[in-house]
C-alpha cells in the first residue's frame, strides 16, 4: 500500500464544494491505497474523519487564498513527508470516473505531475499565459516552455513536491516584496517550476470544465462556478 495525501483548500465560500469533492474522491480516486485528505479551511462545520485532517486556515483574501497555497503546505511539511505522494486539487473539482495509479509520476517525470490546461492544450506556445514580465521571478520568455499547466491539479512524490513548494513560497514572497503579483498567481509559479522539468502531463480529461465541449472523456470535472454564485461571489470580491 502507498500513502497518498490529498491537499485541498476551501476558505471562505469555497467550503461549499468540499463534501462533493470528498464523496467523489472516495468513490473514484486511487481505490486500493491509503488516502488522507488535508483540508485547509476556516469552516468549523468541516469535521475530521478517519481519513480527513482539518488544518485551520483563515481567509487571506483574494488572491492570497490561492497564491499562498505553497506556504500553507509548507506549514505542515513534517506531517506531509509521511505520505508517499501528494496531490493538490482545486476546491471545485469532482471525480466522475475512476482515476488510478496512472497519475503517479515516476523518475522520468522528475517525480512530478500536472494537468494540461483545457483552455491551452491545442494553442500555439505564444498564446500561453506564462508570466511575461521580466521583473517577476516567474518570468518565462516567449521561446521557453512547451506545455501550459493548469494550477488546479498537480502533485508528485512528497519530498520532491515539498522541495517545490518551499522554493515557490520563497519566490512568491520575493515578488510580493517587489510589489509584484504573478499574473496567474500560483499557476504562474507552477509553470515556471515545471518548464525545465519533464512532469507527467495528464490530459484535460482530468480537469474537464463542466459545460465545455472538448475531445476528451471526463474523469475529473471542474464544476461551473457560475452555478455557485460566480467567481466574484465565491472569492468575496
Ligand atoms: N480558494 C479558496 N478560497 C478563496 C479563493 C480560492 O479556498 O476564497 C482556493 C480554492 O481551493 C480554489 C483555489 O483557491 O479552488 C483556486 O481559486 P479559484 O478556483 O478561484 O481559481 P481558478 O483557478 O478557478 O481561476
Amino acid at each position: 500500500m502507498i500513502n497518498v495525501g490529498i491537499l485541498y483548500i476551501c476558505t471562505g465560500k469555497y467550503s461549499v464544494f468540499f463534501e462533493q469533492f470528498y464523496e467523489s474522491a472516495e468513490k473514484y480516486f486511487i481505490k486500493n491505497q491509503n488516502k488522507t485528505y488535508y483540508v485547509f479551511t476556516d469552516d468549523v462545520n468541516i469535521k475530521e474523519r478517519h481519513n480527513v485532517k482539518v488544518i485551520n486556515q483563515p481567509v487571506l483574501g483574494w488572491p492570497y487564498d490561492t497564491m499562498k497555497r505553497f506556504h500553507m503546505f509548507n506549514s505542515i511539511k513534517d506531517t506531509l513527508l509521511n505520505e508517499n505522494y501528494l496531490f493538490f486539487f482545486n476546491a471545485n473539482m469532482k471525480f466522475v470516473d475512476y482515476v488510478n495509479e496512472e497519475i503517479l509520476p515516476n523518475e522520468e517525470n522528475d517525480n512530478l505531475m500536472a494537468v494540461n490546461h483545457p483552455g491551452f492544450y491545442n494553442s500555439p506556445k505564444g498564446n500561453f499565459t506564462y508570466e511575461r514580465r521580466p521583473q517577476s521571478r516567474f518570468y518565462i520568455p516567449y521561446n521557453e516552455g512547451t506545455i501550459y499547466y493548469q494550477g488546479c491539479l498537480n502533485g508528485g512524490k512528497s519530498d520532491v513536491f515539498l522541495d517545490m513548494t518551499e522554493k515557490l513560497a520563497g519566490m512568491i514572497d520575493e515578488d510580493l516584496s517587489n510589489d509584484i503579483i504573478p499574473v496567474w498567481w500560483d499557476e504562474s509559479a507552477l509553470n515556471w517550476y515545471y518548464k525545465d522539468k519533464n512532469p507527467l502531463a495528464v490530459s484535460p480529461s482530468y480537469a474537464y470544465p463542466e459545460g465545455w465541449n472538448l475531445p476528451f472523456e471526463k474523469k475529473i470535472i471542474q464544476l461551473d462556478k457560475n452555478k455557485f454564485g460566480g467567481y466574484n461571489f465565491l472569492r468575496n470580491l
